[in-house]
């Protein structure tokens, strides 16, 4: 069970005998063992000698250390837990603030700048403080805070965390949810296949820690986990399920938001001091407009509305997409049809991960719940090595020839290393090497992560690959522009989603009376993704260019926007009044950002993806370091804001 919270002393007694103790630091994160050593003896040495991760060999989680120097650090490792075992199972007092840096900058494999060490503490959460949790809300006059009421919209992974420290600051708040249940993309999602892509230590709270079965869990392992960290959180009792918010309307005389809710009774409205969505990039499937679609009579789905009802046993199935999704299920349709044809229209690039579909052997889950502060260390070294590291390698370099397969030398060398994985695993195919060669940077497009399984799948000989264009859908199948007709059973669009309409179909009003679909016209923009001009008290979970590529987890992101929504709450329960980012600082923001995506190689002018908007602009991605967000979202500063009174007598609500 997800307990919350624990984010200290949470290791178990160590009793297993030495042959135990030997098999399980077989399994070990040699980098994060070595921090862990420091801890366990008191001896700082250990990361001071000459064996030490490097960043250069960040895609290995040995960080480089050879066979030899590991072995040297395991023997030294079992020595100091036989110790410990065979004591009173005590720590010698902790390393200080010195040397937890010191730790920090050894499993970086470099010397990380100053500015990096609250960051990178919090992130760790070696201090005891709650990094991500916001001081001046619980600074805020209790009577204050439970007059204030919350309307959050959407139950899953970022309306939880906005339920669950509001319940934290005491609070009321009410989440809306159009499911049966919580989970949200995780629930609706249920395609085979269907697995998280960031590896599981960081794409989870940083307050409920859990002991993943895979690095890369499956679904069903991710909605149990939100389903019980809701209930830990003790957030259920708010959920209103089944319930979908068509419209959301700023009331001027009382400084309210009012929600317009389709409900199974018919209809229901909520009113609260605030609104939060908590709805997602990924939540509204898009279908392609490709003509005679609906003249196909056989059965034909989304990824996302997966239908578990048809049996695709020696089916001939049409896959439309070659995106993260279609990535995940064709390898598990292929087991069952007869046949499998692929309409790719561009190629993704796919990064190696071997242990994509791995369990984690018991030996790391043994270390991960037995040896004190392995867990921390290792989470940070999954932490690090996803989040900044990657960033130079997707950046335009100023001088670099103008190409379209490549916006640097770091970028040309990335792209070197993802075809020669093509080659391996293609070689003896040239066909499908030709054809599952993308001609656009790395990190153009959302880069998949595989085992090489993907790749196996297209040469099956029951699966094929076509990049001949759909011009028509007919009764039994389709026509491609070339002419040909291909006859179907069954066909699965795997299409994506409707991301750049954030907060869409949701009408949502603001203090002008504007509905923010109409404002935005398709182009949303948002300061820090999260709050925008004339729409008071109102907050975005997942907002406008909030969306990260190559560096970190979604969860992080959630958890920076919390504490900032959270600090815009206490501003405006102290003053009692409704605040909304002023004008210029929202503009400016835009124009940095805009600058900054136009760098990246998802900014790329020939590059389409659902990065982008139908006018080009990337309207999805935050292109700076993970750093720049969670030093923005520490605390809004009152400057940058409009306050809003009550217009009228109407009384606020009691
Ligand atoms: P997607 O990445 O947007 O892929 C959609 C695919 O459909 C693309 O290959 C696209 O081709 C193709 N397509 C769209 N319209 C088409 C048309 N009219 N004719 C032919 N092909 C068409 O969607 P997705 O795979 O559902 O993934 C969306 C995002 O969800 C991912 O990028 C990821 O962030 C998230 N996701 C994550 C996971 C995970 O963590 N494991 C799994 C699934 C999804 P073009 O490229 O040419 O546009």
């Amino acid at each position: 069970m997800v307990k919350l919270a624990d984010r200290f002393d949470s290791w178990a007694p160590i009793t297993a005998d030495d042959a135990a103790l030997e098999k399980a630091l077989a399994s070990a994160n040699i980098p994060a063992l070595m921090c862990a050593l420091v801890h366990l003896t008191g001896d700082a040495g250990i990361i001071r000698g000459a064996i030490k991760p490097r960043s250069e060999f960040m895609g290995d989680p040995q960080g480089g250390i050879s066979e030899a120097d590991q072995a040297a650090v395991r023997a030294q490792a079992l020595d100091a837990l036989k110790a410990y075992r065979d004591g009173a199972q005590s720590l010698p007092p902790a390393p200080g603030l010195a040397v937890l840096r010191e730790m920090i900058d050894f499993i970086a494999g470099q010397p990380l700048p100053e500015h990096y060490g609250p960051f990178l503490m919090g992130e760790l959460g070696l201090d005891q403080e709650d990094a991500y949790a916001q001081p001046a809300l619980f600074a805020v006059e209790e009577g204050k805070r439970a007059n204030f009421h919350v309307l959050i919209i959407g139950a899953g992974m970022s309306g939880l965390l906005a339920g669950y420290r509001l319940k934290q600051a005491g609070v009321p708040f009410t989440i809306v949810e159009k499911n049966a249940s919580v989970g949200g993309t995780w629930f609706e999602n249920t395609y085979p296949g269907c697995r998280v892509d960031s590896p599981n230590h960081t794409y989870s709270y940083s307050f409920a820690p859990n002991d993943w079965p895979q690095h890369f869990s499956a679904q069903p392992v991710l909605l149990d986990y939100f389903r019980q960290c809701a209930e830990a959180m003790g957030v259920l009792p708010n959920i209103r399920f089944n319930r979908e918010v068509e419209a959301a309307r700023f009331d001027t005389e009382t400084q309210q938001w009012v929600l317009s809710v389709k409900s199974p009774e018919g209809a229901e409205s909520f009113a609260g001091d605030a609104l939060i969505t908590a709805t997602g990039q990924l939540n509204r499937p898009r279908m392609p407009e490709i003509e005679g679609m609906d003249r196909f009579q056989g059965p034909s789905w989304h990824s996302a509305k997966w239908n578990h009802d048809v049996d695709l046993t020696g089916k001939r199935v049409a896959v439309v997409g070659t995106g993260a999704s279609a990535f995940q299920f064709v390898p598990h349709v292929a087991k069952q049809a007869a046949k499998v044809t692929i309409f790719q229209r561009t190629p993704p690039w796919v990064s190696p991960q071997a242990h994509y579909f791995e369990p984690i052997e018991d030996g790391k889950h043994w270390l991960l719940q037995h040896v004190p502060f392995y867990a921390k260390w290792f989470r940070f070294s999954q932490f690090w090595s996803t989040s900044e590291g990657l960033l130079g390698s997707v950046r335009r370099e100023p001088g670099f020839e103008n190409r379209d397969d490549a916006v640097g030398q770091a970028n040309d060398e990335l792209r070197a290393m993802l075809t020669e994985f093509i080659h391996e695993m293609l070689g003896d195919r040239p066909d499908l090497v030709e054809k599952v060669t993308p001609h656009y940077p790395p990190a153009g497009k959302r880069m998949l992560v595989d085992n090489g399984t993907w790749y196996q799948t297209l040469k099956l000989p029951q699966v094929e690959v076509l990049t001949d264009r759909i011009a028509r859908f007919t009764p039994t199948g389709l026509q491609t522009e070339s002419g040909a007709a291909h006859d179907f059973d069954v066909v699965i669009y795997a299409t994506g989603f409707h991301a750049s309409k954030i907060v869409w179909p949701m009408a949502i009003y603001g203090r002008t009376g504007e509905n923010l679909q109409d404002l935005w016209d398709g182009d949303p923009r948002a300061y820090l993704g999260i709050t925008v001009p004339d729409f008071p008290n109102f907050f975005m979970t997942y907002g406008p260019n909030t969306n990260i590529v190559v560096n970190g987890s979604i969860v992080f992101f959630s958890e920076c926007e919390m504490r900032y929504i959270l600090g815009c709450l206490a501003l405006s329960m102290e003053r009692q009044q409704s605040l909304a980012v002023k004008h210029t600082v929202h503009d400016r923001f835009n124009e940095a950002v805009d600058e900054a995506n136009s760098q990246m190689a998802w900014g790329a002018p020939h590059v389409r993806s659902w990065y982008k908007n139908a006018k080009g602009r990337v309207t999805q991605n935050w292109p700076f370091t993970l750093l720049e967000y969670w030093n923005r979202t520490r605390a809004p500063a009152p400057e940058d804001f409009d306050f809003f009174s009550p217009e009228g007598p109407a009384q606020k609500r009691a």
